[in-house]
């Protein structure tokens, strides 16, 4: 079974007035709507991640990349706000998706793995869900990584290349999943780090492709 992964495409991120800018990012906006609509035609699941702050002591342990809490980025994707929000010209192909939040980090795994089946049938029958974080590792959402395991193949896109998708196929490589990587769907926060990246990825047996050969695909 395969499906897609959009990581992280939000205002915060996308736009150079966003709150954590990835350089160049909304040069890849097109090429991220030509991916998900062919996803849609293929009627492959969109599995997408979003940051989801919220600054509070509460959520001290799980969000230390904030710099409230000594961490390197500023506030971003604060609950709530616009520049959390997917960016508005996905909302044509995939409407306003459910979002899938893991706070309860005291769940007992038997609850998470109960739920996690049905947040796959949500995934299957709505065809897109969002799933959120408080760190740049989407793996911190249980439901995200069992979801994940189900899947054999993924096609991954998105941002940064350096940071979440960078955790993402990381991970996915992990389980031993096959991973196609679009590189034109991607934007880095330090370009030469993300070339590294690309080129380590390759070496481990991620397909990078382009948008135009994606598209040119079954
Ligand atoms: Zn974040």
């Amino acid at each position: 079974m395969k499906a897609g992964i959009m990581v992280d495409v939000q205002n915060d991120f996308m736009f150079a007035d966003g709150a954590l800018y990835v350089p160049n990012a909304e040069n890849i906006i097109s090429n991220i709507v030509e991916v998900v609509k062919k996803l849609k035609e293929n009627d492959l699941p969109i599995i997408a991640t979003a940051d989801k702050h919220y600054g509070l002591k509460d959520y001290a342990e799980v969000e230390t990349e904030l710099q409230v809490n000594g961490g390197p980025f500023p506030d971003h994707c604060m609950n709530g706000t616009p520049g959390g929000m997917l960016i508005g010209t996905l909302s044509e192909t995939i409407g306003v998706p459910r979002k899938i939040d893991d706070y309860h980090s005291h769940s007992f795994e038997d609850v998470i793995e109960k739920q996690s089946q049905y947040y796959l049938k949500v995934v299957l029958s709505e065809g897109v869900a969002i799933f959120t974080k408080q760190t740049y590792d989407a793996f911190r959402n249980r439901y995200f990584a069992r979801i994940c395991k189900i899947f054999d193949e993924f096609i991954v896109f998105g941002v940064a290349t350096d940071f979440c998708v960078y955790a993402v196929v990381d991970g996915l490589m992990r389980l031993g999943k096959k991973v196609t990587l679009i590189t034109d769907a991607i934007a880095g926060v330090d370009k030469a780090k993300s070339a590294d990246i690309l080129l380590q990825f390759q070496k481990d047996g991620v397909v990078l492709i382009k948008t135009e050969d994606f598209l040119k695909g079954e």
